[in-house]
């Protein structure tokens, strides 16, 4: 990983920027995704899907504890043994302990951002277990110490000849750039971890209320070992994941397989309704559910419920001009690209912490047009700016220069003064550099060190207007 995510942020960015095989494997990736997504979407009547899940979500989101109740009340009815963990921390506890409880110590672990937004892991880790990822992607950035890069597509951020390397590297292959190679020894080592472990974990696309249904999308079948071969399965869902009905659940799959990588439905869907009963020839011993709030009720408190729409297709990733260039180690998050630039500071104790997220952004609106539930990211991402503005946690120097231009243009003695020295500072400087100014003294220097600045005109627009004018009340 050519990117330190514990940098600062304007350091990640540059290194994002200084790796020239970066650009390649991300341009290679979401050109991939976007033209899959374009495709798919058009095959079928895209805005009205786009509109009926919207609505669905809308739905689910005001009747949010209705349908918790429901699910809980169905899972449990199924033999599912349910959990409430109010933040990540108690939710990593839950799993662990689940774990200490039935002296698990080995894990298989579907893909999860659940997961990787509580860092389970680690916990996991830190009291003895092992965990392997069984996501082909996933576990690559696991045995090269990475961490995903996108919310679909992990490691998006490698090229084939970067994946073939790692394998070289870390699983002693001989160099081999054939994918179905590089797959097959992927599958040889993950078969034996299947046997070996005692719990797997997944996260949920979506859980469906009326029947007490998980439900996970995955296209190498994984998730259906992990959920049916250990003799343990525990699901980590953020409370938001609930859908109604499976008709409900039919039509986010619809949208989501489309918007996320282009098909028309997922190589598998593994929906599963409770642990082995008896008579049934498979299926775990147990089940657990963990509905974690980790945020997301203080989201909808801090009028920011529109985030809770999203079904984590990544489409927004895919068509971001910012996530284009710098990929997503450069957020520093878990979630990156456009909603990860919403989220990661609504899910942190303090917007503070990520202030830097709400810019990484051109407001371009690429986002919202590509985005299947049709979430106003844009708009989201301006209101956190004035959200850390108001709570005294934006750029200060910013916040000062603001301030001082609002005086300035609320006086027209103070904003003709200004205009005037602005004009006759930007035009010494242009003097100094024979043209254009190309360099500009610090906080504004920032500017100038990637192109050149005009200096302001020597008159004002007034002046101008008011000479033109004599001239022609002159010449009547
Ligand atoms: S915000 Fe929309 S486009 Fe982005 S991941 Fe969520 S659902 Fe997909």
């Amino acid at each position: 990983m050519t990117v330190d995510i514990n940098a600062p942020y304007k350091t990640r960015v540059k290194q994002a920027l200084s790796d020239p095989h970066l650009g390649v494997a991300l341009t290679r990736g979401t050109d991939r995704l976007v033209n899959g997504r374009v495709t798919s979407m058009t095959a079928v009547d895209g805005e009205r899907v786009r509109d009926e899940v919207r609505q669905m979500k809308e739905h689910t989101l005001r009747h949010l504890p209705e349908y918790l109740e429901q699910l809980e009340q169905n899972l449990i009815a199924n033999g599912v043994v349910v959990h409430w963990a109010k933040d990540g921390t108690e939710a990593a506890r839950i799993v662990r302990e689940i774990g200490l409880q039935n002296s698990v110590e080995s894990v298989v672990k579907s893909k999860s951002m659940a997961t990787e937004e509580i860092h389970l892991n680690h916990a996991l880790e830190e009291v003895g277990m092992t965990v392997v990822e069984t996501d082909l992607g996933e576990y690559i950035i696991q045995i090269n110490g990475e961490i995903p890069s996108h919310i679909v597509a992990p490691v998006i951020h490698k090229r084939l000849e970067d994946v073939a390397q790692i394998f070289q590297e870390k699983m002693d292959m001989p160099p081999t750039l054939d994918p179905e190679a590089l797959c097959s020894a992927a599958r040889v080592r993950l078969r034996k971890d299947f046997f070996g472990a005692q719990m797997g974990v997944s996260g949920c696309n979506f859980a469906i209320a009326e029947s007490g249904t998980i439900c996970i999308v995955t296209n190498e079948g994984n998730g259906r070992m992990v959920s049916t071969m250990p003799r343990i399965y525990v699901v980590l869902m953020g409370i938001e994941k609930v859908v109604p009905t499976v008709e409900d659940g039919m039509l986010q799959l619809q949208a989501l397989t489309r918007s996320a990588t282009g098909q028309q439905f997922s190589v598998y869907c593994s929906m599963s309704s409770g642990p082995r009963r008896p008579g049934h020839p498979d299926g775990p011993e147990q089940m657990h559910v963990v509905l974690m709030d980790n945020g997301r009720i203080s989201m909808i408190e801090r009028d920011y419920a529109e985030a809770l729409l999203c079904i984590r297709c990544g489409a927004c990733l895919n068509v971001c001009p910012v996530y284009q260039e710098i990929g997503g180690h450069a957020y520093g998050s878990t979630y990156s690209g456009p909603i990860g630039a919403v989220i990661t500071p609504l899910l942190s104790p303090e917007l503070a912490m990520a202030k830097d997220l709400p810019h990484a952004t051109t407001l371009c609106g690429a986002c919202r047009d590509a985005c299947p539930v049709k979430i106003d990211l844009p708009r989201m991402l301006v209101d956190l700016r004035a959200d850390l503005v108001k709570e005294n946690a934006g750029n200060k120097a910013e916040h000062l220069g603001i301030q001082a231009f609002v005086k300035m243009a609320g006086s027209r003695q103070l904003y003709e003064q200004g205009g005037k020295l602005a004009s006759l500072g930007s035009n010494v400087l242009a003097n100094l550099s024979g043209g254009n100014i190309k360099f500009m003294p610090p906080p504004l220097n920032g500017w100038t060190q990637h192109r050149d600045f005009p200096p302001f005109a020597k008159k004002s627009f007034r002046e101008w207007w008011g000479e033109r004018q004599t001239l022609r009340n002159r010449d009547q």
